[in-house]
């Protein structure tokens, strides 16, 4: 049990990578806030299907990350059933599709706000938090392998990932006197609901392993593993780092 009686935070956990990161800390057994986006009952129904299966352990709570006033009521909720916060995981995110030439704002601000102002406003009410507690604590960014490599036609998310890259290692020196660790992991090709029409087109999941060494994509446990490393004792000493977790594609990608 690597997490014993520590409060762990993981936004965008209805699915795919928050979910695998959810399920893996309760295990390691701490106790979660499993962070769901309010306008959607598919969302809800599995966050609270995924709370209700980790029983006294887990809460489901609804809150749009790029709104300020939401997040500020999810740690409300958060402190009122588990009295503190020890861990943060900032994976909420969105990834659509839209050519630069085509970019409108509504979809600049769209993914910026979910994938970088929201993990802005989360982390930073994450820290005030920790740091009145005065015990240290830990911030995890799902960032992506687009923080560091582009992806035609995703400009709005590589900007986001790009931003997240460098916020984070901003936010690691800030809070370094605090004893809260800040680091990023950046997945490669993970199979999860975001990447299912890849995984449904046997045409474009034969492109997309041809740029992942490891030959398959990655599944949320995987990531999951890294970022519990990560909110654990192990990492003490660990801050200011981006951990790719991609099958080796950061190092063999050629064109999208
Ligand atoms: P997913 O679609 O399964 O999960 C995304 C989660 O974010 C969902 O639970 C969704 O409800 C939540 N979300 C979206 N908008 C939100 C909002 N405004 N407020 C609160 N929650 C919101 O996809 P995933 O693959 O699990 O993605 C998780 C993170 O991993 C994202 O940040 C994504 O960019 C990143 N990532 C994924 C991959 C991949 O290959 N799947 C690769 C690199 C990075």
């Amino acid at each position: 049990m690597r997490l014993k009686d520590k409060v762990a935070l993981v936004t965008g956990a209805s699915s795919g990578i928050g979910k695998g990161i959810a399920i893996r800390f309760a295990a390691e057994g701490a106790r979660v806030i499993i962070n769901y986006r309010p306008n959607s009952p598919h969302d809800k129904a599995a966050a609270q299907a995924l709370a209700s299966s980790l029983a006294d352990r887990a809460i489901a709570v609804a809150a749009d990350v790029s709104q300020r006033i939401e997040v500020e009521q999810m740690m409300d909720a958060a402190l009122a059933a588990f009295g503190r916060l020890d861990i943060a995981v900032c994976n909420a995110g969105i990834c659509p599709e839209q050519p630069f030439l085509e970019t409108t704002d509504d979809h600049w601000n769209q993914v910026l706000g979910v994938n970088l102002y929201g993990a802005f406003v989360v982390s930073q009410l994450a820290a005030r938090q920790m740091v009145r507690q005065g015990e240290g604590g830990k911030i995890i960014f799902t960032s992506s392998v687009h923080e560091d490599i582009p992806y035609p036609r995703y400009t709005a998310y590589c900007a986001s990932k790009g931003g997240l890259r460098l916020m984070m290692r901003n936010i690691a020196l800030e809070l370094a006197p605090h004893k809260i660790n800040v680091n990023n992991i950046a997945p490669g090709a993970i199979a999860t609901p975001m990447n299912q029409t890849v995984l449904d087109d046997p045409e474009e999941m034969e492109k997309a392993l041809r740029e992942i060494p490891w030959g398959r994509f990655g599944q949320p446990e995987e990531i999951a593993a890294v970022a519990t490393f990560l909110a654990s004792d192990d990492a003490s000493y660990v801050t200011g780092s981006t951990y790719f977790v991609d099958g080796g594609l950061t190092h063999q990608v050629s064109a999208y």
